[in-house]
């Protein structure tokens, strides 16, 4: 056993927990002449219907370029074949756009390993923990048997939120440095640290 393979079920975020798409959120704010340091759904949702549509045509170009040069996470594969072999379910929970999160995991054919997907149209985003409720209520599971994994403050909030425990995944900085990591129950700085964290037997390694 290890620290969360009793666990029934693993959710995921998307972009830069599993996939690289090389998106710079700052430069994104930017070039929306949104304010910096603050979430861009939010201070889309703050603008007349106008404004909103203009900003959300570049949101749309940056994701969609994101998704044609996007990449694995290096370990990724191999932690989602091993959940997939044991029978675990596995979810994205991302605040990417629908049309973006499908080319993204069918370009690196990897949308069999997820038997649910919740993109930012479907309902509140993150750090609203309503993507991870309906999960549960779907998958039959109590909160306290999932675990979201993420490289972000707001994934780990909306754990928080949900009341389910939470892995912060740092590729390689120093947990300290990344907001929200005194929320997450659970910090892991390489995916080796996450194959550690979720698999199933220390001998599939
Ligand atoms: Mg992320």
């Amino acid at each position: 056993m290890t620290a969360l393979s009793h666990l029934k079920g693993i959710i995921f975020d998307m972009d830069g927990t599993l996939v690289d798409s090389g998106l710079d959120f700052a430069a994104m704010r930017v070039e929306m002449g949104l304010r910096p340091g603050i979430p861009i759904l939010e201070q889309l949702g703050e603008l007349s219907q106008a404004d909103r549509t203009a900003k959300e045509e570049i949101l749309h170009r940056h994701e969609f370029e994101g998704a044609k040069r996007a990449s694995m996470i290096d370990g990724a594969d191999r932690l989602l074949q091993a959940l997939a072999k044991e029978g675990r379910p596995m979810a994205i929970v991302t605040r990417n756009s629908t049309v973006t999160t499908r080319h993204t995991l069918s370009f690196l054919n990897i949308g069999h390993y997820f038997d649910i997907v919740i993109c930012r149209e479907d309902g509140p985003h993150k750090p609203d923990p309503w993507a991870i409720l309906e999960i549960c209520r779907r998958w039959k599971f109590t909160v306290d048997e999932v675990v979201m994994v993420g490289d972000y403050e707001l994934d780990i909030q909306s754990a928080q939120n949900a009341g389910c425990p939470s892995v912060l995944f740092t590729e390689g900085k120093a947990p300290s440095s990344v907001e929200g990591n005194e929320l997450a129950t659970h910090v892991a700085t390489h995916f080796d640290e996450l194959y550690y964290l979720l698999a199933p037997r220390e001998d599939s390694i």
